[in-house]
């Protein structure tokens, strides 16, 4: 199955033992539901402490080994892609432990589904958890991850590539892998496949580490790069600037959190985040289009571009920042044209950045329809304009705003990043005040979310991060037709 299937409604028995209580999130490739496994159509149960399932439905103990039998409530993850099916059947065989890996406790495959199940101990999936993280919690994830690949490999099992919808957070904020993608089971693990993995891991950490830790990015951003072929290499490297950063924390300034919606398969938004130094701060929100392989190529390569554009550049650069921040608009742009060219697509993206100079002034620059906010004293301001179609209708008056939202020509975009050579970015500047707050996002927060809410929202949640969940929660409320990529930052 390509396309993600209709979910499954309360009370839908699966499996042999399991009773569906209700869709809990959909992210990439996955979506969890809640289930026990009360079913009143079966005359013998299981017993989850030995997997004995000779138990008459009536007992109240195990018949074999006497544990009580009391009705367990289970996370079950659902995927489609058919590919890694039976290497992950494979890997669930092999029945691995370790502390870092939720094991499951029945694997299968239903109407072309595969279903993996874990009791449910109140974890949080990482899919909610806005970035960032304190530096003791990304060390810990990555030490709890490694741990758990490092006995993968040797076990001669290969994990594709880690994602957000992979990580499970207990309660007490530690991490356990579940659902892998798994590769291969019973090869030794190639050099290759190792650097991809860890790179997919070292991306995780980076954009989960506060981009106030300049040494952390670094480590994490050379490992994406691939710098580490084995899992003790890069842990050695973790360990090296262990003591230096895990107990650093920073103000609760800022958070960023992507999600991918209700109804899109694909998280074609991106974003990133640069501080380039204490004085000078970058933050940009991308949002691609053109479908699979290429609006989420467009956006990150925008964000990369861009990002590695202002790397060098500093607070007190004498051509000035604005000049700067448009000639890596520039670059960004011409990088995914050119790059569309090659690949003979018409691949864009939206982008819309924000760098904020020591504290005091912010320069916004933006193509297409995501936008810039402002916070002020309580009150929302849209700071950006939409280079829209119907934004041009509402300039001329034939429009009006709250018409604009809703008409069907709404998604008819009149500049992108990516379509020519030379796009003009619209820049905007703005003299910051303490307390004000900057919000970057995609159309899929505005789009479901009207200004007002929005305001309300971050006026109620002093804590960015929050804030941050509380949006997202609010587009999917909406509707969540779209992929919702938002950035908040305080002044
Ligand atoms: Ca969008």
């Amino acid at each position: 199955m390509s396309e993600r299937p209709m979910h499954l409604p309360q009370g839908t028995p699966l499996g042999e033992h399991f009773t569906i209580e209700g869709l809990v999130r959909l992210t990439e490739g996955r979506m969890f539901y809640l289930a026990n496994d009360i079913r009143p159509d079966r005359t013998l149960r299981k017993c989850w402490a030995c997997l004995n399932d000779e138990s008459p439905r009536s007992a109240r103990a195990c018949v074999r080994c006497k544990a009580p039998l009391t009705d367990r409530r289970f996370l079950v993850s659902a995927r489609w892609k058919v590919e890694g099916f039976q290497p992950y059947l494979d890997f669930v065989a092999r029945n691995e432990r370790h502390a870092g890996l939720a094991s499951p406790v029945a694997a299968f495959v239903e109407a072309d589904v595969l279903y993996s199940v874990i009791p449910y101990l109140g974890d949080g999936l990482m899919v909610d958890e806005a970035s960032p993280l304190p530096n003791r919690r990304v060390f810990g994830l990555g030490q709890r991850a490694l741990g758990a690949l490092a006995r993968l490999h040797t076990r001669e099992i290969a994990v594709a590539s880690l994602q957000r919808a992979n990580l499970l957070v207990a309660q007490d904020g530690t991490m356990r892998l579940f659902d892998l993608d798994i590769a291969s089971v019973g090869r030794p693990v190639e050099r290759e496949q190792r650097v991809t993995t860890l790179a997919s891991l070292a991306e995780i950490l980076r954009r989960y580490c506060d981009p106030e830790a300049i040494g952390l990015q670094r480590l994490f951003l050379d490992a994406e790069r691939g710098s580490w072929d084995d899992t003790m290499g890069f842990g050695r490297a973790m360990e090296r600037v262990h003591n230096a950063w895990v107990d650093r924390a920073y103000l609760p300034r800022l958070a960023v959190l992507s999600d991918v919606g209700l109804l899109r398969q694909l998280n074609e938004d991106n974003w990133s985040w640069l501080h380039v130094e204490p004085q000078l701060q970058f933050y940009v929100v991308a949002d691609g289009m053109g479908g699979h392989d290429c609006g989420e190529i467009a956006s990150a390569l925008a964000v990369e571009t861009i990002v590695e554009r202002l790397r060098p550049v500093r607070a007190s650069d004498p051509v000035g920042l604005e000049t700067r921040l448009r000639e890596a608009f520039q670059a960004a742009n011409n990088a995914v044209k050119d790059h569309a060219d090659a690949k003979g697509t018409d691949m864009g993206t939206t982008m819309v950045c924000l760098l904020v100079a020591e504290g005091r002034v912010g320069y916004l620059a933006n193509v297409g329809d995501s936008r810039g906010y402002l916070l002020r004293d309580g009150v929302l301001d849209q700071l950006t304009k939409d280079h829209s179609w119907v934004q041009k209708m509402v300039d001329k008056g034939k429009l009006k705003a709250e018409e604009a939202r809703h008409h069907p020509h709404s998604n008819i975009l009149l500049r992108t990043v990516g379509t020519d050579h030379d796009v003009e970015p619209e820049m905007f500047r703005v003299e910051l005040l303490p307390g004000d707050r900057l919000m970057i996002c995609s159309d899929g927060l505005w789009n479901e979310v009207d200004d007002r809410d929005m305001e309300s929202i971050l006026n109620t949640y002093s804590d960015p991060r929050i804030a941050a969940r509380e949006l997202v929660r609010a587009a999917h409320h909406g509707g969540g037709k779209d992929n919702v990529t938002l950035l908040v930052v305080e002044v």
